[in-house]
This record gives C-alpha cells, structure tokens and sequence, in this order.
C-alpha cells in the first residue's frame, strides 16, 4: 500500500498479444472498433481502466458487454486519493478525464481466473428502492433516504455524510453476485448518489465489515486460490475498503501477493463479470490471476499477521451478526413447522417468476390443503392437530430437491415451488407428496391425507396469476371428493 507516490508496474508476457485503445466519452459512450481491433478468437481477458469521476461506467460496461459477453474482465475506476476533484488515463499518445482504456490480451496459452473478496455483513431488514434515478435513491420503502440513514445510523453522521457511512455500505445480491454500494454524495439535500446504479425495486440492506470473518475467511479463500496457476495478480481495490479496514487490507494484499507477482491499485470502482452482466462493484478487492501456464507452482501463505483484532470490536460484531441472524430467522419462518412464511414465499414466487421470464425457464407451483383438518382438532384436541403440521412439514421437506422452495402458506396449506420442471415431472412431484403423506403415522390418527393444485409457469405469468391456477385447482380437488390432484 503506497500513498503520494508515483508507481510504475511492467508485465512482460511471452506468449501472449496486447491491443489497447482509449476511449474518450465526452461526445458519447461508443466503443467503435472494439470487436474489429481489439477482439480475435483466441482474445481471453480485457483489462479496463476508466477515470473515476466523470464517465456512466455502467453503462459502457454494459456495451461491453453486448460486444462480447464471454470475455473475462477486470480494472476499475480511477481515484484520487478522496479528493473526488481529477481522475485521468493515459496511454502513449493520448489522456482522457471522461473516458477508459481497454487493454485486450489473446493467445491460446494465457489461463486468467478472476474473483473477488467482499465479506461484508447484511444487518437489519430488507428495504425497497422505491424511488431513484441512476445512481441516485430518493426514497427507501416509501421514506426519504436522508431520513432512513438517521433513523438507523443515528443523527451524527447526517452532517458528513457520504464519508461518515462509508463503512455501512448498502448490499443487494445479484445474481450470484453480492453487490456494495457506497454513497458518493448528497443531492440537493434530499437524496443520495452511489457508485454505482440501481432500479426501482431492488432490495438493499445495510451491511457492516465483521472484522473477525474477514479474518478468519482469508486463509480459506487463499486454499480456493491454489488451484489456479498463477504468474502475476492484477488487484484492483476500492478506496473504501482501504480508508476502512487500513492496515487489515495489508493481509489481503499480502494473501494475493503469496500467489505471484502482483500490481494494481485503488478504486472508484472495480470491474467484475458474472454469470450474465458486467458489474460494477464497490468496496471489494477484486483481481484477476494470470498465467502462460498450465503449471502449478508451489506456494504458501505469507504468514497472515494475526493483526491484533480489539477483542471487544470482534465480540460486539459477533453479537450483532448472531442477534441479526437469529431475528431474520423469526421474521421469515413460521415458528410452529420451520418453514419459511407467507412473505417468503412471495419474495421467493417473485424471484421465480423474474428469472423464469429472463433465461426462458420452467418451475412448477404445488399448493397443498390437509383434508378435514378441522377434524383432526375436534375430535383429537389442538396439541395433536400441530403434531399433524409438524410431521407433514418435514415429510414436505424430505419429499422435494435442495434447490426447491417450501412454505406454510397458513393454517394447514403449504406451498412448493419446484425449480426447472416440466409438468410431467411435476405431477411425478404431487404424486411422491401424495404417498408420502399417505404413510404418516401419528399415534392411532386415521390415514391423513390432503389435495394439491398443481400448475407450471406460463410465459407473461405473474405471482396472483400463477396463485389463482392453483388456488381454482386446489378447490375442484376438493370439490371432486379430495386426495387427488387437479391441473389448473
Ligand atoms: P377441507 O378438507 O375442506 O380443507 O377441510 P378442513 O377442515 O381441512 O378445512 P377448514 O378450512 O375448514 O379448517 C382448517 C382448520 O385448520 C381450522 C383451523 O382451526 C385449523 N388450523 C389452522 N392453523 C392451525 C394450527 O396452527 N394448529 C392447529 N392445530 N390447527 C390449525
Ligand atoms: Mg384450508
Ligand atoms: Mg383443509
């Protein structure tokens, strides 16, 4: 970690090409040539370094992204040290304050792997952008913003904001990706900008650095590191994550360092590709492994200094994570069956419904209804009537995969839904739940049964289309002499 210093890095490859360009933005975001210069066949990583002040990254990320989807990429936004007053970048001929170079590298025997290291901690409920534009949110689940960061962060750090809550960055997971945002400014009095954008409902929480966790997760990443050869570590860091964890940071440039040769620096901004997008992280260390080989040389950890943690700093995150943990647990089960509730089911439907509509997906919902239940409690008393719930809760449980979704809808409903299934695997589903609740035993009970509305996914459904299917569903099973199952 250096500071007021001029820092000259040089990588020399041997059997790999590099093509660079600058772009300037200020007349427009183009990337004109990119593929016809820049991008052959056997291109393998792009190296992005833009200024940090001045250009919509997202938005040339995301071109970048139409040209070439499947081109790892790494690099981040210039900084200048918190002073947010001039970025730029520079190659031979030219320099640019709105703008980016790209750096292509192509050959058949270049290995690049990329990850990132955030472990950061969700605390406190979700919330909803409810109202924003860009990078800028003006109100969280219908509240002013301001009002939100006061009311949670206390009224001190209105007065400096952004910098006083730099270290409470807003977290969303997208994708398989968990994202940071960290407020850049205060707008107008009344609302915040981010590095980086959001969308009107997108679900953010406040997040905290467990500083034990991050302690102790470096060693573990570092064994997900070795097996990845490696010749040189390209780490570009965000300044908050620096300006945050200060000489902890040490540690995880230490840990990257012990896999080769490394350079880079810190970020407005780093640059990172997921499953389907590129992305624009905040308050990560991000960094990309290169190699010419396929070798794996032998490396170990440079010892981790065991940095002094203040012993009550870690006790005191470890309280709030476990005291969030164990009320998030509460606010989305159902305490009587351990499965998840009502709200949960909606956010989960809604995720399915989102996804199934963007990568053309199927997924099947299976809504279930004890038969007489009401029964069951008169003539057996309530206490056996839950003992009934509970057993077929975990018969529920047993009966569908890992990656299916199930809920106690309410009383004695519950809900699955079953992820990437047509409807003849579906009905294989309602036919397994079915046997399977047929054999519970229960003291002396009678044979318990239930009736199911099944439905799959049509393109253009929403949550309170695809719910009315299975509700009609479920009430003609009902209807046509219960314990069975109807389509709708
Ligand atoms: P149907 O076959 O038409 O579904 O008849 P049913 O008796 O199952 O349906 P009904 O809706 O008439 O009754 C549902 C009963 O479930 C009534 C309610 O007291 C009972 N119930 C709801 N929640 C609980 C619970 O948490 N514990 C117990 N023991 N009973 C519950
Ligand atoms: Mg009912
Ligand atoms: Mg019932």
């Amino acid at each position: 970690m250096q500071e007021e210093t001029i820092l000259l890095s040089f990588s020399l490859f041997e059997k790999t090409v590099l093509r660079s360009k600058l772009y300037d933005f200020d007349e427009n975001i183009s990337l004109d040539g990119l593929k016809k210069e820049l991008i052959f066949e056997d291109t393998k990583a792009l190296i992005i370094f833009s200024d940090g002040l001045k250009s919509d990254t997202e938005l040339f990320l995301n071109k970048l992204h139409d040209i070439c989807p499947d081109i790892m990429i790494a690099g981040g936004r210039a900084g200048d040290n918190s002073a947010f007053k001039e970025t730029f970048v520079f190659n031979d001929k030219n320099s640019t304050d709105n703008g980016c170079i790209i750096a292509t590298l192509s050959g058949d025997a270049l290995i690049v792997n990329a990850d990132y290291l955030l472990n950061w901690t969700a605390i406190g409920k979700e919330m909803v952008v409810t109202k924003c534009k860009g990078n800028i949110i003006y109100e969280l689940d219908g509240i002013d913003i301001l009002d939100v960061y006061e009311k949670y962060l206390g009224k001190d750090i209105i007065a400096d904001l952004p910098s006083s809550c730099m270290s409470f960055p807003l977290i969303m997971q997208k994708d398989s990706l968990c994202v940071a945002r960290d407020p850049v400014g205060v707008v107008e009095n009344k609302a915040l900008a981010f590095a980086g954008h959001f969308e009107k409902g997108d679900r953010v929480r406040f997040s905290f650095a467990n500083i034990g966790d991050l302690v102790d997760n470096l060693e573990k990443h570092f064994n997900k590191l070795l097996k990845y050869p490696s010749e040189a570590v390209y780490i570009y860091s965000c300044l908050a994550r620096k300006n945050l964890l200060a000489e902890k940071l040490q540690d995880e440039l230490n840990l990257l360092a012990s896999l080769a040769n490394s350079a880079g620096f810190f970020t407005y901004g780093e640059f990172f590709q997921s499953r389907d997008a590129n992305e624009l992280l905040n308050v990560t260390t991000t960094f990309m492994i290169l190699s010419e080989s396929k070798i794996l040389s032998k490396r170990s950890l440079k010892t981790i200094p065991k940095l002094a943690v203040d012993p009550i700093k870690k006790a005191l995150t470890h309280l709030i994570k476990i005291t969030t943990d164990e009320l998030e647990q509460i606010s989305t089960h159902d305490s009587l069956t351990g499965l998840y509730n009502r709200a949960e089911y909606i956010k989960a439907i809604e995720r399915s419904t989102a996804s199934a509509q963007r990568y053309d997906e199927s997924f099947g919902l299976i809504l279930i209804d004890i038969d007489h239940f009401k029964l069951i409690n008169d003539n057996y008393g309530h206490v056996i009537g839950d003992k009934v719930l509970q057993g077929l809760a975990k018969v529920l449980q047993k009966s569908i995969r890992s990656d299916d979704f199930l809920a106690r809808w309410g009383g004695e409903e519950f809900v699955v839904i079953a992820r990437h299934v047509k409807m003849n695997e579906l009905e294989k589903l309602v036919k397994k739940l079915q046997r399977n609740i047929n054999k519970i035993k229960i003291l002396d009970l009678p044979k318990i049964t239930a009736s199911y509305g099944v439905t799959v996914y049509k393109d253009g459904d929403r949550n309170e289309s695809l719910f009315k299917r299975v509700d009609n569903a479920l009430y003609v099973a009902k209807d046509s002499g219960r314990n069975c199952y109807i389509i709708g």
